[in-house]
């Protein structure tokens, strides 16, 4: 592929695994419920000696690079388990390495409980967006967003996400992260979100693969996850102003414009995303621990490695190379553009690997045709098409 002129995409975000642990036990979860379990041996705490090998990693990919953008996200476990101080600590000392570099943009991933409003004072204060989770209204987020004694959690995060949209610090606001139960009403759950008028939304479907197939209520028609996902869609673009932006349908119409996607669900673009767990270790994406035990492992360290080593990862280049990393399924299916063979992690079965249709597939294939009809009944895309190659 390189003799044939093919390049790696350097990383642009660094995702750090700042803590193991979490003060939620959502049932979902991959990193505790399912295949990989190698948050049992890791540091529950990322030590100084860790994030300042990796901002020092990180800075030097963005110089050989010559990047003019670099985002880190913190990210759990629960991320706001390592403190506050230690986490102001950690976001100066990168800070600190990407002076006169380069611009960080640093993004925490939080479940919300502990967000109050000192941990955000110190966030703000530092430039941290934070981005929460949160599946609906009480009754549709307690679902599965409980704590280990199975309490519900939605009362505290509820409260920390209406701090968050307060005048005082809605610049840090990132957005809210939805995952899909195909069980609740999708209408509702939107509205639910909508009221804490988050920046974006970003819906995403729960992990699973062919091994561990995608869980449908008994009597459920065969595109559980999909019709609730067009109903969102629905409700979403019909309304009379734009409320929120959802990075999922964005993409969705983004690609049947003819444009390249931003997220890791759909579409064919390289992933430029790489992992530092808290012991140092340099991971591909997270989401793979859902497949199996030792997935997302590349065998480097931030002490020892570079980024550009980790380029070279054959699980990497694999979600670098776009339609040469689909199954032959894909190739013949005519919205492989558009759904890029769904989420990669979603691909896996024993014996081909991640050669395969996302276990989505028949979801996504409803997604993508809906939003097709519907851009197509009211753009003219042809003529839309000739314009943008007239003026790119
Ligand atoms: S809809 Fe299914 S077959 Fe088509 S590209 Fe997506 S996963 Fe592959």
């Amino acid at each position: 592929m390189r003799a044939g002129g093919w390049r790696p995409t350097p990383f642009r975000d660094v995702v750090l695994k700042v803590h193991q642990r979490c003060d939620l036990a959502c049932d979902y979860c991959y990193m505790y419920t399912m295949a990989d379990q190698s948050w049992r041996d890791r540091p529950r705490v990322m030590a100084r000696e860790t994030w300042l090998a990796a901002a020092g990693r990180m800075a030097e990919h963005a110089r050989i690079h010559k990047l003019d953008a670099m985002r880190l996200v913190l990210h759990g476990g629960e991320p706001l388990l390592a403190g506050t101080d230690r986490l102001g600590r950690l976001v100066s000392d990168f800070r600190d390495a990407f002076d006169g570099l380069c611009r960080l943009r640093i993004r925490m991933q939080t479940n919300g409980v502990r967000l109050t409003a000192d941990v955000l004072d110190t966030l703000y204060e530092q430039g941290v967006t934070v981005g929460v989770s949160l599946d609906g209204s009480p009754v549709d987020n307690d679902r599965h967003r409980r704590r280990a004694d199975g309490k519900s959690s939605f009362a505290a995060v509820d409260r920390a996400i209406r701090l968050l949209s307060a005048p005082e610090y809605r610049s840090a606001f990132a957005g809210l992260l939805c995952t899909v139960d195909p069980d609740t009403d999708p209408v509702a759950c939107y509205e639910a979100l909508i009221q804490y008028g988050p920046p974006t939304i970003d819906f995403l479907l729960p992990h699973a693969n062919w091994l561990d197939l995608p869980k449908r209520a008994a009597g459920a028609g065969p595109t559980p996850f999909g019709d609730w996902l067009v109903k969102a869609f629905d409700r979403w673009s019909g309304a009379p102003r734009e409320e929120t932006r959802v990075r999922l349908f964005e993409d969705v119409i983004g690609l049947i414009l003819g444009g390249r996607g931003r997220s890791e669900q759909i579409g064919l673009s390289p992933v430029a995303v790489v992992v530092v767990e808290s012991d140092g270790a340099i991971e591909q994406v997270d989401s793979l621990k859902s497949a199996y035990h030792g997935a997302s492992a590349t065998g480097l360290t931030v002490f020892a490695n570079t980024l550009d080593q980790a380029l070279e990862h054959p699980g990497i280049v694999a979600r670098q190379i776009g339609l040469a990393a689909l199954s032959a399924t894909c190739r013949d299916c005519p919205e492989h553009t558009i759904c890029g063979g769904g989420h990669y992690a979603h691909r896996y079965r024993p014996g081909t690997g991640f050669l395969n249709p996302t276990a989505y597939c028949a979801d996504m294939l409803r997604l993508v045709q809906h939003v097709k009809r519907r851009v197509h009944a009211d753009v003219d895309i042809d003529n839309l098409r000739a314009r943008l190659e007239t003026n790119p």
